[in-house]
């Protein structure tokens, strides 16, 4: 036990240790910039900076990197190392203040959607210090934001920042409203939970697809699926427990609170989720995490998909995003305690987040959008594409309350009975579960569903940190106008409920009648990534980042252009790669089998047996009516590529061509590749298929 407690947080420059290193003063001031946001004095950098290489160089760190996360989606760093050389032929270690809180990594091979001119490569890296320095692979790395000569963020941390600054100084203002005198600050908390799939490191090296892409391009549906059900919360396999195991420990000593970890609906996938904390933190250590889960595969003979669907016709992985607003004094502003209705706090915080989910749908969709995402969302499988809010029966009833303008009770879980004298009479929820929103409420959360799963959390959450800010600050200049703040609230609620209450569903999502309502309703149903990225130039969306000051507007619009390049380059590596297995392999091994049933019939025929001949032909003929058709899809599919490639100039328009064009064909051409493989025989398979894949560990 004392191991485990030595070992968490054993590489990470926290609090404890930064109270033990650092002189009283120098702490007592970065702990201000911490909890307070005031800006940190050269001195104290300096101070601190070197009480970090000295605890890093103990570690066995050789070198500092400034950790950020461009819009590429994944973590960039650039090691310097500490060494500094002096006159008499030895070394010093040396780590400055100014090199702690700022770097120059150059920005021009970082996606910047023509916010930085080509000649203005320079860009910075800033600390941020409210998020702690660690230790990992011998570098001591400094979590930074990521910005451009001109001061615009070029990355996914800039915006979260700004936003939880945003949504705290709203939040303060109603609760100060509301009569709370003691709150100084309100943070945003997160938990995300993590899906990816495992396969075999020696099958996954035989397939260009998975690792140009991250998925299989090809494949046709094994024998058996998910359709039993056995492998949910089913025993971990050994290979898998070690694995998760070595993750643990990797995460704990990053201070990593890695807390669940259960095998997950489809076969070979599973799920791993940590402890909440603030979002800043968790989208760091989720980013972390992914990073972590990849490289410990390697050392299993594993590799870690973090695709949302490396196989078609089974689930793919998504990314449960948890998200909650607390106060610096330990208050869950989500917290419906015993008696909701009563609760004015949490009514007003409830149909808050209600009421921008409702109106900023278009921008939560967005912030989940990805190509990955799109076999999901919106596709043949669930989740819908559709943004609604599950609240359950308890919180419903008390939204018809507010609507019926009384609001005087709370439905209570009561107990359970099992029926089975020896077993305790269970507590019940007031809420039963609902699997099928993409919006939950679960108890004191909101679990925002739709994230894809090799996703960043930072956009989903600054999204939802300024959309809940916007709407909170509506409410706070309304109550200080108000005669009557009391009556202003009643007002308030009312309003919210009844203009609002069209996003909320509790009924099952996945089912078809709901895309019914919800087209009745008037709630969005945007399928594809393509169409979501528009919410991103929409002047309501632009005007709204704008005012918490989160993006502006050159940032909205280069962020825009990034995603749909983002989108149009994926696609293109996709098609290519499925043109070259087509034409390297698969093709290739339909006219093998082709060829040798040709042999087989002219071998029996030589021996003069009249045999019956009739499957041999009947093969051939179908193995090479499809070959030939597979051909031309081939063909069709290059000229779509050729045809999007040189779309130039307009982004909108290209990525329009990848998604309705180029990828169309691609499934087309896969379709007939699917029909090859349950015929061409098994030895003569370029690949690994899915039961070797999905089953074989
Ligand atoms: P389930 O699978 O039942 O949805 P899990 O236990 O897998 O639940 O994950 C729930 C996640 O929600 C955990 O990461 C947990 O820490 C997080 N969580 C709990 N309370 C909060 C909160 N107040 N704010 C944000 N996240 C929270
Ligand atoms: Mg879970």
């Amino acid at each position: 036990m004392t191991k485990l407690s030595q070992l968490y947080g054993s590489n990470v420059f926290n609090d404890a240790v930064m109270r033990e290193l650092l002189p009283k003063a120098t702490y007592k001031a970065l702990k201000k910039t911490i909890d307070q946001g005031l800006p940190l004095d050269s001195a104290v950098a300096d101070v601190v900076a070197n009480a970090m290489k000295d605890w890093a160089l103990e570690k066995g760190a050789t070198h500092f990197t400034h950790w950020f996360q461009p819009m590429t989606g994944i973590t960039a760093e650039k090691h310097d190392a500490f060494i500094s050389p002096t006159a008499d032929g030895k070394a010093i270690m040396e780590f400055s203040g100014k090199e702690l809180i700022k770097g120059e990594p150059d920005a021009s091979s970082f996606p910047s959607g023509g916010l930085r001119a080509t000649f203005e490569a320079r860009g910075y890296t800033a600390w941020d210090c409210t998020s702690p320095a660690f230790v990992k692979d011998d570098s001591l790395c400094i979590p930074t934001a990521f910005c451009s000569y001109t001061g615009v963020a070029l990355d996914k941390k800039t915006p979260l920042l700004r936003s939880m600054e945003a949504i705290s100084k709203q939040a303060l203002r109603v609760l100060k409203l509301l009569g709370n005198t003691t709150t100084t600050k309100v943070i945003t908390t997160v938990g995300p939970e993590q899906e990816y799939f495992i396969v075999d490191k020696k099958l996954y090296d035989q397939r260009k697809d998975l690792i140009f892409t991250g998925r299989t391009l090809f494949g046709a549906k094994p024998p058996k699926g998910q359709e039993m059900e056995d492998h949910y919360f089913g025993s971990i396999k050994e290979r898998i427990s070690a694995y998760m195991k070595e993750i643990d420990e990797e995460l704990w000593k990053l201070g990593i609170a890695a807390k669940t970890k259960h095998n997950e609906v489809a076969p070979a996938q599973h799920e791993l989720a940590p402890i909440f904390s603030t979002t800043n933190i968790a989208t760091d250590h989720n980013q972390l995490t992914m990073d972590i889960m990849k490289k410990v595969a390697l050392r299993h003979g594993l590799v870690c998909l973090l695709h949302e669907k490396p196989f078609a016709g089974i689930n793919g992985s998504g990314k449960h995003n948890n998200w909650s607003m607390g106060t610096d004094d330990g208050m869950n502003l989500l917290e419906p305690g015993r008696t909701p209705h009563d609760n004015k706090q949490f009514l007003v915080f409830l149909c808050a987040v209600i009421k921008a989910v409702d109106e900023y749908a278009d921008l939560l969709r967005v912030s989940a959008a990805n190509p990955g995402n799109d076999h999901r969302l919106g596709a043949n499988e669930a989740p819908p594409a559709i943004i609604s809010i599950f609240l359950g029966e308890q919180l419903q009833d008390i939204l018809e309350q507010i609507e019926n303008g009384a609001v005087t009770s709370s439905k209570s879980g009561g107990k359970m009975e099992i029926g089975v004298t020896t077993l305790p009479a269970l507590p019940k929820d007031a809420t039963d579960r609902n699997r099928t929103s993409p919006f939950a409420f679960t108890g004191n959360k909101f679990e925002f569903r739709m994230c894809p799963s090799s996703g960043s959390i930072a956009g989903p959450n600054f999204i939802l940190n300024t959309i809940v800010a916007e709407v909170l600050d509506e409410v706070a200049d309304r109550l200080e106008k108000a005669a009557d703040v009391n009556a202003e609230i009643k007002t308030i609620l009312t309003e919210f409920v009844t203009k609002h209450k069209r996003v909320v569903f509790n009924g099952n999502g996945y089912s078809d009648e709901w895309v019914a309502e919800a087209e009745k309703r008037g709630l969005k149903n945007t399928k594809t990534t393509v169409e979501a990225i528009q919410a991103l130039i929409d002047e309501k969306n632009i005007a709204v980042m704008e005012k918490h000051g989160v993006l502006s507007r050159a940032e909205m619009e280069s962020r825009y252009e990034i995603s749909l390049e983002n989108y149009s380059k994926t696609i293109n590596i996709e098609a290519l790669t499925m043109i070259e297995m087509a034409k390297q392999q698969i093709l290739p091994a339909a006219i093998n089998f082709a060829t040798d049933l040709a042999a087989s019939i002219n071998t029996i025929k030589a021996t003069g047996v009249a045999a019956d001949m009739s499957v041999q032909t009947e093969l051939l003929t179908e193995v090479s009516a499809l070959a030939a058709q597979f051909k031309k899809n081939i063909v069709t599919l290059e000229a779509a590529v050729e045809k999007a490639e040189n779309t130039h100039g307009d982004t909108f328009e290209q990525a329009k061509l990848f998604r309705f064009d180029v990828f169309e064909k691609m499934g087309e051409l896969r379709g007939v590749a699917d029909k090859l493989e349950t015929m061409v025989d098994k030895d003569l398979w370029p690949m690994p298929t899915y039961s070797e894949l999905l089953f074989n560990i």
